[in-house]
């Protein structure tokens, strides 16, 4: 007797039928997804075990929240839409996190959620939403698919919506009745083929106007303080090649910001990241290249931009560009922008010589407080500062040599602290908490970072705050045995813990834990030995560094649970101003 295929029923005499969750899956695989993250339940199970028979490997999370996290990163990291698969009701709303982080980002996400019956929507069925109407705010397209017949065209559309133009999230809704329709296979298979063909690809295409790259040439060419200042949407746009021809053959000093670090090595020459104010503060000119004048870049304006200062923005986004208003402006994908900018800076060429005063003057403020930092960083201080195993993690990390590892970070003076010291020598190997500050982010980014980049480590380095957000998704990792190890900078709380003044708490709670404090000395690397991971506790510069060789070396899932003074370190980290 022939072998059924499991996926395909028989159906005497007929076509064999195939389900709204078979269908869908094929589509997904079919658009070339190979991966997908997510929490199942009513009414998505079969989906995700059909997606994981066509092809395409599921990761299983805890929680909705960290599985969106890690699909958002996925979408940056790939380029690629990072998929997010939730339940109905609940599960979607837990799911919004990750969507609304994609699209503060930028970065190219699909949420695809179960939903209840369409017949009963509206008379209290079971995990019952509008998630239309909820995810709009956190979406730039969103679709229902109202009959299986339009479950193919809608994940070709979502796909494709993703990655268009400026990328960001997008939303599939497939209701429980549409899940359990049936079609024949062969009218699937049609309906399939007439939605790929259909694609509209919008994908970034737009053609640059050289009469803006031309001025741009000009504008930097005629400036006497020049700057380049790139982003995560540089590197999202793989841009690095373009950007090093640029900054070598024109001697200008060059910015990135925390994400953008490594697309050009923190180490060149030219790195103005040591002398960040003085750069901003006095340069006349600056190319922006995928960044947004945002709070990240104190909107461009004084006090920390010259009032005179004349900006160059690249960005996909039209709307970007019309919001900030810059002297130039460039609409278009950032690699062909910087291709452009190479080409019409070789005709008329130009170079600022290492000796230029603005060169000299920013590389040797830079030498100037690197040294101060290093020598602050050469003292080993016990019980720990920040400083000091920050230290030691970053040289354990630049001894892996390439492929670099890739840093996730998250806290307060953890991620800021990590940001300066923590050496970045290839492009998109830091994910933070990135524009929205987004802390919980830690364990969802290093396992989409272990998905997205199998030949790297993972190193997360994070604030024990931070990491209980989604600490829970340590036994995600041991479960696929990730090559991740998780460095928890254990100070007891929020900032420091528990350090109350007693003039600020006051009441008849007063004697409550602060709400700034955790259980002090929490054993966080036990909690990765209950799944079977390995966990270390570490006080002194030997013992990090015993734990880092043998973690390093064995490429498994590991917790470093780091003993911190919890009077190192500042309230609100460096962003006091904010609080
Ligand atoms: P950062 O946090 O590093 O400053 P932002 O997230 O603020 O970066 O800015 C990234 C910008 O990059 C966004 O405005 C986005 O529209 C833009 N962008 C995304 N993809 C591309 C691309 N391929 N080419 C150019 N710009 C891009
Ligand atoms: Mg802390």
């Amino acid at each position: 007797m022939a072998e059924q295929n499991p996926l395909n029923p028989p159906n005497p005499g007929h076509d064999s039928l195939v389900d709204g969750n078979v269908l869908a899956a094929k589509s997904f695989a079919r658009c070339g997804v190979k991966h997908m993250f997510g929490v199942v339940g009513i009414p998505v199970t079969s989906f995700a075990n059909r997606a994981v028979s066509f092809g395409v490997r599921f990761f299983a999370f805890h929680n909705e929240q960290s599985a969106g996290y890690a699909a958002s990163a996925y979408g940056y990291l790939t380029g690629r839409p990072g998929l997010l698969l939730t339940v109905s009701g609940p599960g979607c709303v837990h799911g919004l996190a990750g969507l609304s982080n994609a699209m503060a980002n930028t970065w190219p996400m699909v949420m695809i959620s179960g939903s209840c019956d369409q017949s009963d929507a509206g008379r209290g069925d079971f995990q019952e939403l509008d998630q239309l109407e909820a995810v709009k705010p956190f979406s730039k397209f969103s679709v229902r698919a109202k009959d299986i017949k339009d479950i193919p065209n809608c994940v070709v559309q979502v796909l494709d919506w993703a990655v268009s133009g400026r990328p960001g999230g997008c939303y599939l809704d497939l209701p429980t009745d549409v899940l359990h329709q049936t079609l024949t296979e062969s009218e699937a298979e049609e309906l399939l083929a007439s939605a790929i063909d259909g694609a509209d690809r919008k994908l970034i295409g737009t053609e640059i106007a050289r009469s803006e790259i031309e001025r741009a040439a000009e504008l930097l060419k005629k400036a006497e303080r020049p700057l380049i200042v790139f982003g995560k949407g540089a590197a999202y746009a793989r841009a690095e090649t373009e950007l090093k021809k640029l900054v070598e053959r024109t001697g200008i000093p060059f910015l990135p910001t925390p994400m953008g670090k490594g697309l050009l090595p923190d180490t060149h020459e030219l790195a103005a990241s040591a002398a960040r104010s003085l750069a901003i503060g006095k340069c006349d000119v600056a190319l922006v290249v995928g960044a947004r004048l945002n709070w990240l870049l104190h909107f461009g304006e004084p006090p920390k931009w010259s009032k005179d200062v004349k900006f160059i923005l690249v960005d996909v986004s039209k709307d970007e560009i019309e919001l900030r208003k810059p002297h130039v402006g460039v609409v278009g994908d950032a690699k062909r922008a910087l291709e452009l900018l190479n080409v019409q800076i070789k005709d008329d060429p130009f170079c600022f010589a290492r000796n230029h005063p603005w060169v000299e003057g920013i590389s040797k403020k830079a030498k100037d407080n690197v040294s101060r930092m290093e020598s602050q960083l050469a003292k080993d201080v016990v019980p720990f500062n920040f400083l000091t195993p920050m230290r030691i993690i970053r040289d354990a990390i630049s001894g892996m040599g390439s492929p670099a590892p890739i840093v996730v970070s998250e806290g307060a003076n953890t991620m800021d602290v990590g940001r300066s010291v923590l050496v970045q020598s290839e492009p998109r190997t830091r994910l933070d908490a990135g524009t929205w500050g987004t802390m919980g982010v830690g364990l969802g980014y290093c396992i989409a970072a272990a998905v997205a980049e199998p030949d790297r480590l993972v190193v997360a380095v994070e604030g024990d705050s931070g990491f209980g957000f989604s600490a829970m998704e340590v036994e995600t990792l041991v479960r696929y045995q990730l090559p991740v190890v998780v460095i928890v900078f254990n100070n007891g709380g929020v900032y420091g813990g528990d350090r109350r003044s007693p003039d600020e708490i006051k009441g008849p709670f007063k004697d409550d834990p602060a709400p700034t404090s955790f259980v002090p000395g929490a054993a966080y690397h036990l909690l990765i030995e209950a799944f079977g991971g390995k966990g270390y506790l570490v006080g002194t510069p030997d013992e990090l560094r015993s734990a880092l060789t043998e973690s390093f070396s064995a490429r498994k899932p590991a917790v470093i649970n780091v003993t911190i003074d919890p009077f190192a370190g500042a309230e609100s980290g460096r962003m006091q101003h904010k609080n």
